[in-house]
């Protein structure tokens, strides 16, 4: 369990079991799909509905920093796309933090927003290059950047980036916003009939004019191919008590990165301390990447409060994809690891969309851009759909010491979890969203899958997307 998870709010709004007919649906209650509901609250029938409870997916595993110092961003995409596209992403970020200032400070949030200083470091000589390069256009942005170079240490830092409680910024949206939420309520496949969105869950079907996915991953294929444009990576959280908050953020200059910040309540501190980062084509060994963070901060077992994974969807530029699938239909995914900087953004952008406002960034972050790093990363996405659809196969029965045992039954594969009070829980390990084998994940006990980042309980409930369906064996 997260940090926040312990105070996500667990009162459940209806559900929706009978068919509906609204002007704007919003399927998915995280940062982003609430953050647009409040941007349209003033519309008339517009509601939000989520599978689970709001905020209860990827948002709710974040490390909850604000900031535009996002490892050295600015200098990759000047050099693998160019300069402009540098200059625009940081103006998105510092309008997204605003933006995100001025909602908690209108509605009175109380989500311990901190304005703290954020670090990007190193200790390896090789990457004090990028740092130098990083500083140079972040001035050139006047942004005013502090600089340390020692022997062995090198980083630079910004006063003006933020942390905040994810999960009280949503709940406190899910309270205001909570006549025009339903949880609970899943989405299954939508289809286009006479210019309206059919949207259709399990006994209910929801007739609307527009549509907004803020899901995190789609659970369609068709439009917009995501698998084909992105893939999955997946980091590991461990939050250690510690003595004070000095009011800092950090991260390292290069993946797999080690990345840091602290949280302070009824005078308790702690330290959340992120690493070992990697693409979930490459491995899922999940109590070795643990190991990992544990010896990286030379962690006490004593001190651990929490220990948590999470992933998010790596685009080929690294760009979010913000926009318009098909008209009045419209998605945002892909934030690449700065979801709340980029959920709120996404939220206000889709919100005028809808209101026929004047859309900041629009053309930046369209769905229909294409550059030669997209292009290139197409292959190299697909390549990588390929490994991790073939590698989830090949290291499904890896790492697990007879628990779960996996099994053939009727030609179809079964895996087989005794937990501490010796009850079997059975589940098919094929995934149903595009086939790939599950991977038994032994510290979070869930299912998850390599490929697409579906999730599921050890009795089979699908419990993340983009899986639609459980996996529970029935007989
Ligand atoms: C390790 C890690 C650390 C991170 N730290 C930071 C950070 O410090 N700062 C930062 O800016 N970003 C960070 N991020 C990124 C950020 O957490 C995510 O990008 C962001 O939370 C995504 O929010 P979302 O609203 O798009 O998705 P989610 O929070 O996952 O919300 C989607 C919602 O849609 C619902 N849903 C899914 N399918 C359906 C369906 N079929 N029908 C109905 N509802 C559905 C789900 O139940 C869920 O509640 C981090 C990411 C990772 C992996």
């Amino acid at each position: 369990m997260s940090l926040w998870e312990k105070d996500l709010n667990k009162t459940s709004l209806p559900k929706i079991e009978r068919d509906r007919e609204v002007n704007t649906l919003i399927i998915g209650g995280g940062i982003t799909g609430l953050t647009a509901l409040y941007f349209l609250h003033n519309q008339k029938n517009t509601i939000l509905i989520d599978a689970n409870l709001c905020g209860s997916g990827v948002t709710k595993n974040t490390t909850g920093k604000l900031t535009y110092l996002q490892n050295t961003i600015y200098t990759d995409l000047t050099n693998n796309i160019d300069y402009e596209t540098a200059v625009e992403y940081l103006k998105s970020q510092k309008y997204a933090i605003h933006l995100a200032k001025k909602i908690i400070e209108k509605e009175h949030i109380d989500c311990n927003l901190e304005q703290v200083d954020s670090f990007v470091f190193t200790n390896k000589k090789k990457e004090v290059k990028k740092l130098k390069s990083e500083t140079k256009f972040l001035e050139s942005q006047t942004i005013r950047v502090d600089w340390v170079e020692k022997e062995d240490f090198s980083s630079i830092s910004v006063s003006d980036t933020f942390v905040f409680h994810p999960i009280k910024y949503t709940n406190a949206l899910k309270e205001l916003l909570k006549d025009k939420i339903y949880e609970n309520t899943k989405i299954l496949k939508i289809k286009k009939q006479q210019g309206k969105y059919i949207c259709y869950g399990k006994n209910f079907k929801i007739i609307t004019k527009h549509v907004i996915v803020a899901c995190h991953y789609p659970f369609f294929f068709y439009p917009f191919c995501l698998p084909l444009k992105s893939h999955i990576e997946k980091s590991y959280i461990i939050a250690r008590k510690v003595d004070k908050n000095p009011k800092i953020s950090g991260i390292t200059v290069s993946n797999p990165a080690l990345s840091f910040r602290f949280y302070e309540e009824f005078k308790k501190c702690y330290q959340i301390c992120l690493a070992s980062s990697h693409k979930t084509s490459k491995e899922q060994n999940d109590s070795k990447n643990f190991r990992i963070v544990k010896e990286k901060y030379d962690i006490k077992e004593e001190d651990i409060v929490s220990v948590w994974s999470n992933v998010d969807i790596i685009t080929g530029d690294k760009l979010p994809f913000i926009g318009e699938i098909k008209k009045n239909f419209f998605i945002a995914t892909g934030f690449n690891t700065w979801g709340m900087t980029n959920g709120i953004l996404a939220g206000e952008m889709l919100s005028k969309f809808i209101l026929k406002e004047k859309v900041p960034f629009k053309d930046f972050f369209t769905l229909k851009r294409s550059n030669f790093y997209q292009i290139k990363n197409f292959f190299g996405n697909m390549l990588g759909s390929a490994i991790s659809f073939i590698g989830s196969k090949k290291h499904q029965k890896e790492w697990y010491h007879d628990n779960p045992t996996f099994l053939k039954m009727q030609g179809k594969s079964i895996g087989v979890y005794i937990d501490e009070n010796n009850l079997k829980h059975m589940v098919y390990t094929t995934c149903p969203h595009m086939s790939c084998s599950l991977i038994f994940n032994e510290q979070e006990k869930t299912w998850d899958c390599p490929c697409h980042s579906s999730r599921f309980s050890i009795d089979g409930k699908c419990i993340k997307g983009p899986s639609t369906k459980d996996i529970s064996y029935k007989d």
